[in-house]
C-alpha cells in the first residue's frame, strides 16, 4: 500500500499539474468522496480554477487550490496518482498490475488537455474538500528526537503501534515500521514507554535513515528486511527465522536473536 514514501512521489508528481487551468471534472463516485465533498462543492471550488502548490502531511497529499480551498486525496491501498498519462509508480507492491482506467476513481481536466486522475482498484482511498488536519500526528520526513520522544513516553501501547497511529506519526505504514525496527534492534511489541533515551535516540536515526534512505531507492518496499517478510523467512543480519505474529492487527516480522525485550 501507498506510505508516505509514496505519497511523497505522488506529490512530486503533482507538481506537475501546479498553475493550470482547470476546465472539467469526473467525480461522479459518491463513495469516493468523504465529508461533506460532493460533486457540486468540488464543481464550484475547482472550476476555472488553478492548483497552486502540491503539500503532504503523511498519506494525505494536499492541493491548495487558488480561491482557498484545499484538496485532500487519500489513497487507501492501492490508489496512485496519474498526471498527462504518466504515473511517479507504475505499480504498488501487492497490488493489480494491471492497468485499468475504469478504476479512475477522479479527474481533474485542465484546458490544455492534460489531466490528473487517481486511479484505485480497489477504492479504499477518497477525495476530501478541506479535510480536517488538526488530527494528523508529526510527518515522517520532519518528525524530530523531541516529537518521536513525546510520542512514545506518553503510551504504555506496543511501540508498532504506536508508530502507525497516524495521529502520532503520520505517513508510516507496515512495511516501514517493521523495517525501522528491525534496524534499530527494537522488538515491535514493547511498550513504547519502556524505552529509555538512548533507544529512542537510535531509533529515531534508524527513522530517519530508513525514510531518506529508501525514498531514494523507490519506495517502502526497498527495505533490506522486505523479500524476507514470508513464512520461513530469515533474519538477514543473523540468518536464523524470523518470529510472524499480528500487532494491532497487523503482520509483523521481527528477528527473535537481535529485537529481543
Ligand atoms: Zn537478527
Amino acid at each position: 500500500m501507498p506510505e508516505g514514501i509514496e505519497v511523497e512521489y505522488y506529490r512530486r508528481g503533482a507538481e506537475a499539474s501546479i498553475d493550470r487551468s482547470i476546465t472539467s471534472l469526473m467525480a461522479d463516485d459518491l463513495y469516493y468522496l468523504k465529508g461533506q465533498t460532493s460533486p457540486s462543492l468540488l464543481q464550484k471550488a475547482l472550476i476555472g480554477k488553478e492548483l497552486i502548490r502540491a503539500r503532504r502531511i503523511g498519506k494525505l497529499l494536499l492541493l491548495d487550490v487558488d480561491g482557498g480551498d484545499i484538496l485532500g486525496l487519500r489513497f487507501g491501498m492501492t490508489g496512485r496518482i496519474i498526471v498527462d498519462g504518466s504515473a511517479p509508480i507504475e505499480y504498488l507492491e501487492y497490488s493489480s498490475e494491471r492497468n485499468n482506467p475504469a478504476w479512475d476513481r477522479f479527474i481533474i481536466n485542465f484546458n490544455d488537455g492534460g489531466s490528473m486522475r487517481v486511479r484505485d482498484p480497489r477504492r479504499l482511498g477518497g477525495v476530501e474538500l478541506n479535510p480536517n488536519l488538526s488530527r494528523l500526528g508529526f510527518d515522517l520526513y520532519t518528525i524530530t528526537m523531541q516529537e518521536l520522544s513525546q510520542v512514545l513516553s506518553s503510551s504504555s501501547r506496543p511501540v508498532k503501534s504506536r508508530l502507525m497511529d497516524q495521529s502520532e506519526v503520520a505517513g508510516l505504514g507496515n512495511l516501514l515500521t517493521d523495517e525501522i525496527l528491525w534496524r534499530a534492534s527494537v522488538d515491535p511489541r514493547r511498550p513504547a514507554d519502556s524505552l529509555d533515551e538512548k533507544e529512542t535516540y537510535i531509533l529515531y536515526e534508524h527513522f530517519k535513515k530508513t525514510i531518506s534512505e529508501l525514498t531514494s531507492l523507490g519506495g517502502s518496499h526497498m527495505g533490506i528486511l522486505q523479500d524476507h517478510r514470508t513464512r520461513g523467512g530469515l533474519c538477514p543480519r543473523h540468518g536464523i527465522p524470523l518470529e510472524r505474529y499480528k500487532v494491532g492487527g497487523r503482520t509483523t516480522y521481527s528477528c527473535p536473536e537481535h529485537q529481543k525485550g
